[in-house]
């Protein structure tokens, strides 16, 4: 086993991705019920929208886990990626898959909004 850093973090990310994994296996199974059920589609319709965000949400997730995991591989793990200062203790704790320290997300953070924005709204 590598000593030191990760292998806290590595087991943590892990149970969090097969977390993640199992629960999709689930919503995948209600998925395949709900479309079968024709008339209650409309009612779902919302539903599945939760459900399409969530999915959404969890792949960004899963995305992340892994690539924190490589970068545990590499050593690099808890460094952030844009300024390259070691990520707080406190923040990895809670979000163990985090790839930039709170000020570099924060900075992110605040430049997506202008990502998402409907160009045919904005027009
Ligand atoms: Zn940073």
């Amino acid at each position: 086993m590598k000593q030191g850093d990760g292998d806290g973090y590595r087991a943590l990310l892990e149970a969090r991705r097969e977390e993640i994994l199992s629960k999709a296996r689930q919503r995948e199974d209600l998925w395949v019920v709900q479309s079968n059920e024709e008339i209650e589609k409309v009612q779902l319709a919302g539903e599945r929208e939760f459900a399409v965000r969530a999915l959404e949400r969890d792949r960004k997730v899963l995305l992340q886990i892994g690539e924190a995991l490589e970068r545990m591989n590499y050593g690099e793990f808890g460094t952030c990626l844009e300024c390259e200062e070691a990520i707080a203790p406190k923040r990895l704790a809670a979000v163990p898959w985090a790839a930039y320290c709170v000020r570099c997300q924060e900075s992110i953070d605040n430049r997506e909004p202008a990502k998402a924005v409907n160009p045919r709204l904005a027009a």
